[in-house]
């Protein structure tokens, strides 16, 4: 698996991880490369890569609700039968809690191959001390998030759909940009058409505000790879956390915005790399941030100041 070459390609967190802090960008997209393989790769890139698949606490929230959210349509779009919220909110449960044991024994620094679907909590590698209560607590914000799913218009919109209107339920979408020849990536949550429309949902489960770019991606990807026009497109964010709907729609402007800053986005992260046809990258050209805030939260901590 270590032979894989590592292609470069762009999407949105990754552009936003670059500009948090070069040096976490830098782990996670080359110094943690080959890693997977756990008999191979050398202790600093196998700690890199294993530190890379964590997921904090609210992050594993967002998974657990958008992971069930995707069993919940797709069974619903291929079998036209909706599983009801009671067997939603047990099968939620006891995933949550078989995750929450193996990444509490830390079973993800044994596992070898791929970690991305491996429970592996931030807290526990760095905050094991934390509270049982602020666990349950961020368990109880997913069931909160799946009932007020089952409350929400989308379970009655897509019944009936024919199952070819249906473009994404959480798929992961490769495609070139028609202004920069780069791939880029986008997962959309859930997008359908009807007629000459297209819907997409983005869930949120948190509170904050959300951020337009995204929805301006996922808008310039609907346009140019499935050939909506601009004005039949829209992003609804449905927040399943405080349970409020907002419709976001597009003007040829922002769009012209978005493609402006995708390619200073990929300019700039060109411009660290060593070899650009090569995609290779030396550590120490990726300079820490001096925001150390950023710093308490980051999974790479425990290792980052022991390198070069
Ligand atoms: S610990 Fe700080 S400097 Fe190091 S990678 Fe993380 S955010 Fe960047």
């Amino acid at each position: 698996m270590a032979d894989f070459k590592n292609e470069f390609s762009w999407s949105y967190s990754r552009g936003g991880l670059f500009n948090e802090c070069k040096r976490e960008y830098y782990y996670n997209y080359y110094g943690s490369w080959g890693g997977w393989d756990k008999n191979k790769s050398d202790n600093v890139t196998r700690t890199l890569y294993v530190l890379k698949n964590l997921q904090n606490r609210w992050q594993w929230k967002g998974s657990a609700v958008h992971e069930e959210i995707e069993r919940i349509l797709k069974e619903f779009v291929s079998t036209g039968k909706l599983i009801p919220l009671d067997k939603s909110k047990t099968r939620v449960t006891e995933i949550m809690r078989n995750d929450f044991r193996s990444s509490r024994e830390g079973l993800y620094w044994n596992k070898n191959g791929s970690l991305r679907n491996e429970p592996a909590l931030f807290e526990h590698e760095y905050r094991p001390q934390i509270r049982d209560e602020i666990w349950k607590r961020n368990y109880d914000e997913v069931i909160l998030c799946l009932e007020n799913f089952y409350k929400s218009q989308v379970i009655e919109e897509i019944t009936g759909l024919p199952k070819e209107t249906v473009y994404s339920i959480e798929s992961m979408t490769g495609s070139y940009f028609s202004f920069n020849p780069e791939l880029y990536y986008v997962k959309l949550d859930l997008a359908y058409s009807i007629g000459d429309r297209i819907k997409i949902y983005d869930w949120k489960t948190g509170s904050g505000n959300s951020d337009e770019l995204q929805f301006l991606i996922y808008a310039l990807y609907a346009h140019e790879e499935l050939d909506f026009d601009l004005d039949k497109i829209t992003v609804t964010e449905l927040n399943l956390f405080e349970n409020y709907t907002k419709i976001h729609t597009f003007s040829p402007e922002q769009i012209d915005y978005a493609k402006e800053y995708i390619n200073k986005s990929i300019e700039d992260m060109k411009s660290y790399l060593i070899n650009t046809d090569e995609n290779t990258a030396n550590m120490t050209d990726f300079p820490r941030t001096e925001d150390r805030k950023i710093c308490e939260l980051c999974k790479f901590h425990k290792i980052c100041f022991d390198l070069e």
